[in-house]
């Protein structure tokens, strides 16, 4: 396919992007298409990716596995309705996604998206409550949070970050505790589960649910947090028999260092979300896993069911790619592939937290985090990296990245060598 100068005119014209305006865009490159870890733009230039576009592609582009996969799968039927009809690669899929997660996680919801998997963990949550016959309907949740951008996911998103003032009365009133501040290898202090706990504990009689990112808060700050703080939020939960809903829509599928995160602090939630890596970043997908226990009491409710039904639930070529793609996690060593990593995050990324306009510097599993002490301009340093020749998007003052699995250590340092250039 070819591209003219015309194309990019029109995108501008006419294409929304994530979060962008219509009448000052910033500038958007060209992707002819990408390879391995590398995009490569219409003028044929080759960027090292340190995004995977936004923490999916684990393994890289255009893998000939998941490529397979696909193929494979079109040949049989790309779609079918999931309502009175089931079919192999969902079957399949649900079996090794029960397999991998916690055995008390029996029961698989899959969705369109990681924001419509936090809109069906909060219903669950909602009509679980509803069969029990108590009024229970405020979502307890952590400041510095990102859930999603559908309205129920961002009624729990940090009210500040995702600008809660602009849709006054329309979002459902949750309660936001202050964020962990204990950082993720700092000895313990238990002061810091006690503004959660006495929030909790006020308001124990209305909460459906808490929710939460465990270990890392992606989008809204990149802060990675003790696992003991997790742990005592379990404690509390159980406490109270409140349910536990853990979002691991980002830090799922080894990204932390672990599988997933709940496992630093060795806790079982009563709902998981999973998503973005889910089909390795080929298609959109997401899946909201519970306990026997809680799909067993709200289909015992008034309703007689889960009241919720996608048009394309249980896509069987997005659910044949994720079965590929976490076949792949399991040869591909991805311990030693995120530990190696980590430490060349650690060992190229923290000398960085001298410069002075550098605030601070955090590493887990594939992920780097440079805080810089000023928001930073987006489009200046997106041109700069593209110049170097590597894909990164800042936001806010945050430059980070968390590349595919398969990055090697050359494409690695080119990477940290860039952000290190930006940040001086
Ligand atoms: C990205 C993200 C979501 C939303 O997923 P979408 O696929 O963008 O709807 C929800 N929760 C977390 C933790 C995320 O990182």
């Amino acid at each position: 396919m070819f591209f003219s100068d015309d194309d990019l005119v029109f995108d501008r014209r006419h294409i929304w992007h994530p979060y962008t305006s219509m009448s000052h865009p910033l500038p958007c490159y060209l992707v002819r298409a990408a390879r391995g870890v590398e995009l490569q733009l219409a003028d044929g230039r080759l960027l090292v990716d340190g995004m995977s576009s936004w923490w999916a592609a684990i393994h890289g582009y255009n893998h000939p596995q998941l490529n397979q996969a696909a193929t494979q799968q079109l040949e049989h039927m790309s779609h079918v309705m999931f309502g009175g009809v089931t079919h192999p690669p969902a079957i399949a899929l649900c079996r090794k996604l029960i397999a991998i997660t916690p055995e008390a996680l029996q029961c698989v919801f899959l969705a369109d998206s990681g924001s419509v998997a936090v809109e069906v963990a909060l219903k669950m949550a909602l009509q679980y409550w509803q069969a029990r016959g108590e009024r229970r309907q405020r979502m307890l949740t952590l400041r510095h949070g990102y859930h999603g951008d559908t309205f129920g996911a961002m009624s729990v998103c940090d009210p500040d970050n995702s600008m809660h003032s602009l849709y006054q009365g329309y979002l459902a009133p949750h309660l936001f505790a202050t964020a962990p501040q204990c950082r993720f290898d700092e000895p313990w202090d238990e002061q810091d589960i006690a503004p959660f706990a006495a929030l909790l504990e006020q308001h124990c009689g209305e909460i459906a649910a808490v929710i939460l990112e465990p270990i890392v808060q992606g989008a809204g700050g990149m802060r990675i947090y003790h696992p003991t703080y997790l742990k005592r939020v379990r404690e509390l939960c159980d406490r109270h028999r409140i349910l536990l809903i853990a979002d691991e829509i980002a830090t799922g599928f080894g990204r932390t260092g672990k599988l997933f995160a709940c496992e630093y602090a060795d806790i079982v939630p009563d709902i998981l979300c999973l998503g973005k890596a889910l089909t390795g970043g080929y298609m959109t997908l997401s899946a909201t896993l519970t306990t026997r226990f809680v799909a067993e009491t709200i289909s015992n409710g008034a309703a007689g069911c889960f009241m919720h039904g996608p048009t394309f639930m249980g896509n069987p070529l997005a659910c044949a790619v994720a079965t590929a793609s976490l076949t792949l996690l399991e040869e591909n060593h991805w311990q030693q592939q995120v530990a190696a990593i980590e430490s060349q995050l650690r060992q190229q990324l923290f000398p960085l937290v001298r410069l002075p306009k550098v605030a601070d510097v955090r590493v887990l599993g594939a992920i780097g985090v440079v805080e810089m002490r000023e928001p930073v301009d987006v489009a200046a340093l997106q041109h700069k990296f593209v110049e170097r020749g590597v894909w990164l998007r800042p936001f806010g003052k945050l430059i980070y990245l968390m590349p595919p699995y398969i990055i090697t250590p050359q494409q690695l340092t080119r990477l940290t060598a860039a952000i290190a250039a930006v940040a001086e």
